[in-house]
This record gives C-alpha cells, sequence and structure tokens, in this order.
C-alpha cells in the first residue's frame, strides 16, 4: 500500500491535499477549503477525484464539498455536523473506516475544536490528516468542545506511533513557536524554533510534522510538564491544558 499525497497551499494559510491510492489509481481530498484550487490540481496531476473526507464543518474544510461533488461525481466522508453547511454521503465517526482503493482510513474523535471533529489515520502509511485539531507545535482553538474532551483527542494522536506524519490544515506555526517560547523554555523547543523560523524566512512548509516532534516540543501536548510553571502543580492535565489554550488565545505577538 502506498499512498502518494500531493500538499499545496491554499486561501490565506491552509493546505489542500490531494492523495492517490497508488494500487488502484482512486483519488481523494482531504477537505475542500477552495474547490477552484483543488479542481486546478487535479488537473495538473491528471487525476479524477473518488472520495471527498471532511475533518470538521467549518467553512474553509467542507465550503467546496457541493462544487466539487457535481463536477466529479465524488462521495462524500465525514461527521455529521458537516450537513450545517455541505452535502455529505456518509456519516463517520470513532473507529469507522474509509477505503480508497487498498489504502485504509481510520477514523479518529479529535473533537473540541468542533464538536465532531475526526482524523484520517491510515497506519500503513503511517500519516495522519488532522485538520484543525493539532498544528506544528500548536492546537486548534476550542471553539466548540471542552477541555476533556479535546485533551481526549489530543491525546489519542500522541499515542499513534512517534514516525507518523501528521498532515495540518492551516500554516500557523511561526506564530505557534513564538507562543511556544512564552510558555516552554525546553532545549528541543529552542532549536526547533529557531529551525522553523529560518524555514518560514525561505517560504518553506512547516507541514507535516511528526508525532514524535510534537510530543517533544508542542506546548499543548506538553501541558502536564509545564504545569509546575503554570502554577498548577496537581491540576488535572485537562485543566493544565485549558490554561494553555487559554494563554494562546490571549498571547499577542
Ligand atoms: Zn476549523
Ligand atoms: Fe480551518
Amino acid at each position: 500500500m502506498t499512498l502518494r499525497i500531493e500538499q499545496f497551499p491554499v486561501l490565506n494559510d491552509n493546505y489542500g491535499y490531494l492523495v492517490r491510492d497508488e494500487a488502484t489509481g482512486k483519488v481523494a481530498c482531504i477537505d475542500t477549503p477552495d474547490a477552484d484550487a483543488i479542481a486546478a490540481a487535479l488537473d495538473r496531476l491528471g487525476w479524477s477525484l473518488d472520495l471527498i473526507l471532511n475533518t470538521h464543518w467549518h467553512p474553509d474544510h467542507a465550503g467546496g464539498n457541493a462544487a466539487l461533488q457535481a463536477r466529479y461525481g465524488a462521495v462524500i466522508y465525514g461527521p455529521p455536523e458537516v450537513t450545517k453547511i455541505a452535502p455529505l454521503d456518509h456519516p463517520v465517526g470513532a473507529g469507522d473506516t474509509v477505503d480508497l482503493g487498498e489504502t485504509r482510513f481510520t477514523v479518529m474523535d479529535v473533537g473540541g475544536h468542533t464538536l465532531q471533529h475526526i482524523a484520517y489515520h491510515d497506519a500503513a502509511d503511517a500519516v495522519a490528516f488532522v485538520g484543525d485539531s493539532i498544528f506544528t507545535l500548536g492546537c486548534g482553538r476550542m471553539f466548540e468542545g471542552d477541555p476533556v474532551q479535546m485533551w481526549g483527542g489530543l491525546s489519542r494522536i500522541a499515542a499513534l506511533p512517534d514516525q507518523t506524519k501528521l498532515y495540518c490544515a492551516h500554516e500557523y506555526t511561526a506564530s505557534n513557536a513564538r507562543f511556544a517560547l512564552s510558555v516552554d523554555d525546553s532545549p528541543a523547543l529552542k532549536a526547533r524554533a529557531e529551525a522553523i523560523f529560518a524555514a518560514r524566512e525561505r517560504g518553506e512548509w512547516t507541514v507535516p510534522t511528526t508525532v514524535g516532534e510534537e510530543k517533544a516540543t508542542n506546548p499543548f501536548l506538553r501541558a502536564p510538564k509545564l504545569a509546575e510553571r503554570l502554577g498548577l502543580a496537581g491540576q488535572p492535565d485537562p485543566e493544565v491544558f485549558l490554561a494553555v489554550r487559554r494563554a494562546k488565545d490571549n498571547f499577542k505577538g
């Protein structure tokens, strides 16, 4: 099983993803931030579109469903919440599987940014498409869920094998790194932040990241280790996570 992944910037700071199961030639897009940009990428690659896999209902993730389905007849999978704004053929949730040719995605519940946010994990290729649940050195804003739910989702991502590549939906990393340095001074974070600032200066992407890199440096995954520094020693992990999330919401820099 081999999954070919095509990544391209769309809108202000989103990434679009087209994936092709090399054994069968079946193609899916992960979320539909911009139907025209995705169609242009399909044209450039000479691909059609079989499946649309939505991570959550936000317009920069499901807004292109209708146009892409009309153009290609693609079948749409996603959490039930997608129907708030877009067509959906197959509602899926935790533990469900979605097959793209010979590639199998297992659906993970990573709710919190939205209540039904899901991720798509392809264990054979060690990749996961995580939408706005986790970002390189960051995580999504907690718009709908509570800290227990969101911490649960982040913990499930952290429990994947270290080499798993995480394909996040936004390039927010430079600002995430500035915030991370304000709450954590680990040598691993400092070194990574330097590398990230340099990469962004060169216009390079900092997505995908890996589970191992995020466990070592992401201040949200590291919340339990930052508890003492934040004056929250002994507090439950979701409460410490919430404190880091609130600090980021209020961070100016
Ligand atoms: Zn979102
Ligand atoms: Fe988004």
